[in-house]
């Protein structure tokens, strides 16, 4: 049974990053009927930030890739915080120091401060000695009885351990040699991330970790602790890292990748979840417009390769167009951004809408059918440039006149035209209709005419075309709008 997790630490808010190893994990155990389980790493309690853990499961359900198991739903294999797990963590310590694998380390900060120093000094990587380990069991007990602070550490086996990994392939690193002995109970008792990791994984039955390939070299580690439980270790697959387009690492120091902050900022779900699988791989094609049921259905785990996947956020407002559009053709969708957007009017224009018509269903998906496929984000619609759909423009007879001498004639001939025209306005019919208008306004020039509208519409000087504002805001409210001219 195929069973993943993402296992992010709260020791932050979910960030794009995040969400692609997320995503992975979730298109890969829904492609073959499995679990997405959500686990949280909060080990490091000095470290946690308040919301975080919270947060981490809103974005997931907000992207559309909520977790079969996690701190919210629950699950089988609970709980799925790791700070209710610490039994079970000294339980597997508790192991590994009876079949001689691991051992207290009484060392001191300062002491392993000393290693470190020496250890720079002469330019080598700094390494824990392992000099606990060969305490005697008097003195161990001695220190145990006087309370002496201490750690547990994993008793690392020398030599290597070669593994296939789904993605990188066959992969050896030589761990001992590296490291020296690492510690797997804290002295505040808490286990660290290597041990609460292989032990989550062990008893949530994961059967393939997907995760940042910044794992890779810890892998060895890993399955040397399998190993040493007696454990069946799961699949491992690195998922290469997501770097800015120029190859530079991606920043939350601007705030600017959190999934929070897409939110904010009118970025749909759908379009997050596009734009990191395009430039990312494990796909034979890169489209646009992917929703998460073609991703799952197109998915290819061997198309996943080694590269970094390099992020093009500039981009990112042409994703978003291209979704805003599928929602607006899905009627059932289309209401969701109606409500939106009717809270989004009555927020910029509170004291200024005349006519709470602009409010109405019809009105809104009449407008939005009319310019999806060019506004990128619902925001654009409350912008000063859209403001002429939901407050009536106002202008000076000194920008009339600037285009014509003959703004009464003109308006009397879009009157007559609304009297003719039914309800029912089009785009087509009308930009016929006002070649036509034009024609009859002897002594201004289309151009001019054009622009008179314009004006006379939306208090501005450039936009949507001149037919489609007339459909847009419709008959009525045309004729108000030009009645205004007469009087
Ligand atoms: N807590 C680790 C992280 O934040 C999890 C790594 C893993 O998936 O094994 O990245």
């Amino acid at each position: 049974e195929v069973r993943v997790r993402f296992a992010p630490s709260p020791t932050g808010f979910l960030h794009l990053g995040g969400l692609r190893t997320a995503l992975y994990n979730y298109i890969f155990a829904k492609k073959y009927g499995g679990a997405f389980i959500l686990r949280l790493e909060d080990t490091d309690q000095s470290r946690l930030v308040p919301g975080a853990a919270e947060s981490i499961e809103d974005m997931l359900e907000w992207a559309g890739i909520p977790p079969d198991e996690s701190p919210r739903q629950g699950g089988p294999a609970g709980p799925y915080l790791q700070s209710q797990r610490l039994d079970l963590y000294s339980q597997t310590a508790q192991q590994l120091l009876e079949s001689g694998q691991a051992y207290y380390c009484f060392c001191s900060p300062q002491r392993l401060e000393l290693l470190k120093k020496a250890a720079l000094r002469s330019g080598e990587t700094p390494r824990y000695d392992n000099r606990c380990r060969h305490l005697r069991v008097d003195q161990v007990q001695e220190k145990l009885a006087q309370g002496t602070a201490h750690v547990i550490r994993f008793r690392l086996e020398e030599g290597v351990e070669p593994f296939q990994d789904l993605i990188f392939g066959w992969n050896r690193h030589e761990v001992a040699q590296v490291e020296g002995d690492p510690v797997v109970i804290k002295a505040d008792g808490f286990p660290t991330y290597h041990l609460a990791n292989i032990v989550d994984d062990h008893y949530m039955k994961i059967s393939h970790v997907l995760r940042g390939s910044e794992w890779l070299i810890s892998t060895s580690k890993h399955l040397l602790m399998y190993r040493a439980l007696g454990w069946t270790p799961p699949t491992f697959g690195h998922l290469p890292l997501l770097m800015n387009k120029d190859g530079s690492k991606l920043s939350k120091r601007q705030g600017d990748i959190f999934i929070q902050s897409f939110q904010r900022d009118g970025i749909l779900p759908e379009a997050l979840l596009d734009i990191t699988t395009n430039c990312g791989s494990g796909f034979s094609t890169n489209r646009m417009g992917r929703r998460i049921d073609e991703l799952i259905s197109e998915f290819n785990p061997s198309k996943i390769t080694t590269h970094s996947a390099l992020l093009d956020l500039e981009r990112l407002p042409e994703f978003n167009r291209i979704h805003l559009q599928q929602r607006i053709e899905d009627d059932e969708r289309c209401l969701l951004l109606i409500k939106d957007l009717q809270v989004q009017i009555q927020q910029a224009y509170t004291t200024e809408i005349q006519d709470e018509e602009v409010l109405h269903e019809d009105y809104i998906r009449r407008v939005l059918h009319l310019r999806k496929g060019h506004i990128s984000s619902l925001k654009e619609l409350v912008s000063p440039g859209y403001s002429y759909l939901w407050v009536r423009p106002s202008f000076s007879s000194q920008q009339v006149t600037a285009f014509t001498a003959e703004a009464h004639h003109i308006a009397s001939l879009v009157l007559k035209l609304m009297e003719e025209r039914g309800e029912e306005l089009t785009v087509d019919q009308l930009s016929e209709d006002l070649k036509t208008l034009a024609k009859q306004a002897k002594a201004t020039k289309y151009r001019d005419v054009m622009k008179l509208l314009r004006l006379v519409l939306s208090g501005l000087q450039q936009g949507p075309s001149v037919a489609e504002m007339m459909v847009s805001l419709g008959r009525a409210e045309i004729s108000h709008r030009f009645q205004k001219l007469l009087l």
